[in-house]
């Protein structure tokens, strides 16, 4: 007999954020929430991608637990390797990374991996267990008794994660195997919830029947308290007859675009990057040669000296016009005004000034007179 869930999945920005970084994934076989953090175009990446690189395999996802575990670190492990490129490209990244929750059921077992302060709770004949410990700096203050879960809900330092897939440091993933029963409910949240609804508040909604009404309770619930964060809920309801709806995701991944996420087709898409990347480092290296060029030539009436070269690709003019003399090209004797008009180059701006000195030298027509 396997067993699996049916599934309902909701995300909402909140009252005051303007994005969201939270992420959820729901199957009938896996439960995942992840919230990610980083600021915009950051925090939304990663957590899109660790949640993207399981969604990516799941038709791979394997039904026993040892199975379970490696196939999950080897994922999560992607989803790092992926947040650990982009710092490495852009070190004003560091700090962008993700929390993650996964539930999977298998044959023998629900396999949980938790890394953060997402949450997972389980709700059995009535009574509701938080089964995560949140790796966060008030946490570790709560386990030491240096404050309680009550205060620690309005600690200031509240957000300050221990652990993350933050792309620098190895993950550390919290992987427990616990029993799966027909009928109890899991429901994984971001921190948007749990640090905003007390447990009491969380059981009380869990308890009603319908799943898609809870999760919309849930919602309207963070919402009515302030939401200052974003929030996300993915429900499973334990039974032998699973959603067989495709996956599908909710949050940022659901309409965050990353690119590739296994190695394999980040390579593909290394390929195609240097093919965007050449021509412009090429572009790049011309312009600034250009930008060493110096010739002295014609804007149509006064000799000009420009920067660059007095040619043009297709429709670039590949020189400027720096300083234009009042020395006009028909004053010119016609070798000097046929130098002039082909571009004579020379080494620097103050060589162009010694050149127009000496054109104006040869000068014998009209305009002459003025120089
Ligand atoms: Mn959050």
């Amino acid at each position: 007999m396997s067993l699996g869930f049916r599934v309902v999945a909701s995300s909402h920005v909140g009252l005051v954020r303007t994005g969201n970084e939270d992420a959820g994934l729901a199957s009938s076989r896996l439960l995942a929430v992840a919230d990610g953090m980083g600021g915009h175009a950051a925090g939304e990446v990663a957590s899109a991608a660790v949640i993207q690189s399981l969604v990516d395999s799941l038709a791979d996802l394997p039904t026993n637990v040892g199975d379970i575990k490696d196939w999950l670190l080897e994922h999560i492990n992607e989803a790092h390797g992926f947040v650990g490129d982009l710092i490495a490209a852009d070190p004003d990244r560091r700090g962008m990374g993700t929390t993650l929750t996964v539930a999977v059921a298998s044959d023998d077992g629900l396999v949980v991996g938790h890394i953060g302060d997402s949450r997972i709770y389980r709700l059995r004949d009535g009574e509701l267990e938080q089964l995560s410990t949140d790796h966060t700096y008030v946490e570790m203050l709560v386990e030491s008794g240096e404050i309680t879960a009550e205060q620690a809900l309005h600690h200031p330092r509240r957000n300050l994660l221990l652990r993350a897939i933050d792309g620098i440091h190895a993950v550390e993933l919290d992987l427990h195997v616990l029993d799966l029963r027909i009928g109890d409910r899991y429901l994984l949240c971001s921190d948007g919830l749990s640090g905003l609804l007390a447990a009491e508040v969380i059981r009380d909604v869990l308890g009603n029947a319908d799943p898609t009404l809870v999760a919309n309770q849930l919602i309207d619930y963070t919402l009515a308290g302030g939401a200052a964060d974003n929030v996300t809920v993915v429900i499973g309801d334990v039974t032998e007859h699973p959603t067989d709806t495709a996956p599908f995701m909710v949050g940022c991944a659901a309409t965050e675009k990353v690119a590739a996420v296994s190695p394999a087709a980040r390579r593909k898409w290394y390929r195609w990057l240097w093919l965007l990347l050449l021509p412009i480092a090429g572009f790049l290296g011309f312009n600034s040669w250009l930008h060493t060029q110096w010739f002295v030539g014609s804007n149509g009436v006064f000799v000009t000296v420009y920067q660059g070269v007095p040619q043009s690709l297709g429709p670039f003019n590949l020189a400027n016009a720096v300083e234009t003399s009042a020395l006009p090209v028909s004053s010119l004797d016609s070798i000097s005004k046929a130098g002039v008009e082909r571009g004579i180059a020379v080494e620097s701006l103050a060589a162009a000034r010694e050149t127009i000195l000496q054109l104006r030298m040869t000068c014998a027509g009209p305009g002459c007179a003025t120089q």
